[in-house]
């Protein structure tokens, strides 16, 4: 379901390789790493492993730096097919991937050789980046005049942070964290604050809960917490106090990311909906000979090609802004693949009836996983009021 633009030669092969493996190493796996009650048992160091060695975790790395030099719509092609297999599988990955991305073009050489080597020889490195803490979460989608509570003392040759974040995707399993600190506290989180680069093993730093979620069970979301953690001025990203620039100057991408791995949740939950309209007979024919069921699949279709081809759009014009890129392709591509999802999963629920509802159809899971990206990457509301102040700013 990767047509909306049509592929080159490279993604085909691309994609054939990452449909393979879904089928091969996810798939068969998804429903039983779900319902592992300790949410730490839901990822799968295996998976990730399996997918290394096809070159899917370091892919949006250039060639010198051992990746494939994916650009970003290949990649969201990449997330998207893995999100049809599971979606916690896809956020790791996504996640992963834009990060790499971003430190490729955002750390300084000697920053890059500390870091890339690092994470590309470790099979299974993730990259987590630590933004939201449990009083400033919206307030950063919408910069509100209030600091970070993450806070950062200077001393001789660095800074000392004391804090936490909190829903942190990889936050357990990174070996590499971007992490936005309160720098001036006179000032607010969008004017004052620094990005830093902070190893896993930094003395100070520890993981704390992780968070027990009701859907996206195969990828871990944690809190990193901080207690007087040196980090030395070799680790911050960017300037000083422009912690938000790095943000963005080096995110476009990011969102339609978010909205290709609920788009391949969308994808499932819409096959399982189509395979049971044409196997389910009731009124003595399948339902999909049902006027009112094979107008909403066509709806769902239709929803489905919009949202890839909105994602795709944003981003192919991330990777070439010259050519029309607007601060909206970096809001409204999730949203509008989330609520899609989301409608979606509600419609693929009802044309199941009763049997949607028992576990042993699969759609159960389905439905908990597309409700992650209402809220992650932003709420939605929120994403519409920052558009809207990018469109109405005169
Ligand atoms: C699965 C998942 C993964 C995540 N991964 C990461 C990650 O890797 N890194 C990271 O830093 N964060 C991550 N987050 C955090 C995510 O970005 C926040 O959850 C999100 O920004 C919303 O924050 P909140 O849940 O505290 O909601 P709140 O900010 O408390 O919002 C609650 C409600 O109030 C509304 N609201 C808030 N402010 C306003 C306003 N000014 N005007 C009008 N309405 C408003 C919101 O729209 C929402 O409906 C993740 C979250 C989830 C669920």
């Amino acid at each position: 379901m990767w047509d909306a633009i049509e592929c080159t030669e490279d993604q085909k092969s691309i994609l054939n390789t990452v449909k393979k493996f879904v089928e091969k190493e996810v798939l068969p796996r998804s429903a039983e790493l779900d319902a592992h009650p300790n949410p730490e048992d839901g990822y799968s160091q295996e998976i990730i492993a399996e997918a290394n060695k096809l070159g899917i975790r370091t892919m949006t790395l250039s060639e010198e730096w051992g990746g494939l030099a994916a650009s970003s719509l290949t990649t969201s092609m990449v997330v998207e097919a893995l999100g049809r297999g599971d979606i916690g599988v896809s956020v790791a990955f996504a996640q992963t991937l834009k990060i790499a991305q971003i430190m490729e073009k955002a750390l300084t050489e000697e920053q890059k050789s500390r870091v890339l080597p690092a994470f590309v020889d470790d099979p299974t490195a993730m990259l987590a980046i630590g933004i939201t803490e449990p009083d400033n979460a919206s307030n950063y989608f919408l910069p509100h005049p209030a600091p970070f509570n993450t806070v950062a003392e200077r001393i001789e040759g660095g800074w000392v942070v004391n804090g936490m974040k909190h829903f942190i995707s990889n936050g357990n399993r990174a070996k590499f964290y971007l992490l936005f600190v309160q720098t001036e506290k006179e000032k607010t989180l969008s004017t004052g604050s620094t990005c830093f680069l902070v190893e896993r093993d930094r003395p100070g730093f520890t993981i704390g809960r992780v968070h027990d979620k009701m859907g996206e069970r195969l990828a871990n979301n944690a809190e990193l917490i901080f207690q007087d953690c040196f980090i030395p001025d070799e680790n911050v990203i960017g300037e000083t106090g422009k912690g938000f620039g790095v943000l963005a100057e080096f995110f476009p991408q990011s969102n339609a990311y978010a909205g290709a791995s609920v788009l391949g949740c969308a994808d499932a939950l819409y096959e399982k909906a189509l395979d049971w309209a044409k196997i389910r007979v009731q009124g003595g024919k399948p339902l999909i000979e049902h006027d009112g069921i094979r107008a909403q699949l066509s709806e769902m279709q239709m929803l489905l090609d919009v949202a890839r081809t909105y994602i795709h759009k944003a981003c192919y014009l991330a990777d070439n802004q010259e050519k029309g890129w607007n601060k909206t392709l970096g809001v409204y591509p999730k949203a509008f693949a989330s609520q899609t999802g989301w409608k979606i999963a509600t419609w693929c629920l009802e044309i199941h009836g009763g049997h949607g509802y028992m576990k042993e159809f699969g759609v159960e899971k389905l439905v908990r996983d597309a409700a992650a990206f209402l809220h992650s990457d932003g709420v939605n509301r929120t994403l519409f009021l920052k558009a809207a102040n990018f469109i109405y700013a005169d």
